[in-house]
């Protein structure tokens, strides 16, 4: 961040009062309207942003049970997969790089940029931002991306030879459908962060942790943390156990459950 956006963002922080019921998400847009004079994000992340604080809202704000049942098995496929990949845009560069370096190295798992929107100015922006954050290595950059996902047209179907193309776990956040489909029509087990259920790319992942990534991110590595202690038989029992679409059903239900409470409670 340079001096100008540091002092910008110090300046909303200052504006904001502390017990402002909406202070964080308020302060999150900063972070991505920031992030977009960067060149990190496009002005349509910031649409997607504000599906997503819908949804948040629905969830409270909070992790709940059908993520965490999700990030558990997530946090199983990636420490077990051969080649795990971060797949990172715009949105979950601005909203949390070090986190998701941290979750990185803690799989370990490679990095690559990968987007909707793609022009080298944008990746090598957020290649920048991540590098800054302690990455070592980010795929997915220039030349790197020059292998295609079939099926896809456009930029959105460039990815890294060494990345997406060749991984067997992907994790995704704010993801579009096609690509989504696209990437288990390959045969890859895709993990997708989601605030949406009813998303296309939720109900097509292999495992969809209905969260905010601000959340998600650091839950997940915690959970890479915990399930590296447990032993493969019990890795494979969370793994048997696991279903995804009563996994959208849980969220989907929780979400109507809560409004119908709201609505007494008025
Ligand atoms: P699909 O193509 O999968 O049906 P979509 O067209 O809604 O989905 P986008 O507009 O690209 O896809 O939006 C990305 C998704 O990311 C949305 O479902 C939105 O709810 C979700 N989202 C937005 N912000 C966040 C966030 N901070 N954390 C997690 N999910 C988010």
């Amino acid at each position: 961040m340079d001096k100008t956006q540091d002092s910008k963002s110090r300046s909303i922080r200052g504006i904001v009062p502390e017990n402002h019921p909406r202070r964080e998400s308020i302060l999150i847009r900063e972070r991505l309207v920031e992030a977009m004079e960067r060149e990190v994000v496009v002005p349509q992340g910031l649409i997607a942003q504000g599906r997503g604080e819908c949804f948040d809202y629905l969830i409270g704000e909070k992790t709940r049970d059908f993520a965490e049942r999700a990030l558990e098995v997530a946090a199983v496929l990636l420490i077990e997969a051969k080649n795990p990949v971060i797949s990172v845009n715009g949105n979950m560069a601005a909203l949390v790089p070090r986190e998701i370096v941290e979750l990185a190295d803690a799989i370990p798992a490679k990095i690559e940029v990968n987007l909707f929107y793609r022009d080298e100015v944008r990746e090598r922006a957020i290649e920048k931002v991540l590098r800054e954050a302690g990455a070592r290595e980010v795929l997915g950059v220039g030349e790197d991306a020059s292998e295609t996902i079939p099926e896809l047209f456009s930029e959105r179907r460039r990815v890294s030879k060494r990345g997406i193309l060749s991984a067997d776990v992907v994790l995704l956040g704010l993801e579009d459908g096609d690509r989504t489909e696209a990437l288990v029509r390959m045969g890859k087990r895709v993990i997708a962060i989601d605030l949406n259920p009813l998303s296309r790319t939720s109900l097509t992942a292999s495992v969809t942790i209905v969260d905010n990534v601000i959340r998600a991110i650091p839950a997940l590595r915690e959970k890479v943390l915990k399930m590296k202690s447990l032993s493969r038989e019990e890795r494979e029992k969370l793994l048997k156990g696991y279903n995804n679409r009563d996994v959208l059903r849980g969220a989907m239900k929780f979400m109507s459950e809560r409004l119908a409470q709201l609505s007494l409670d008025l």
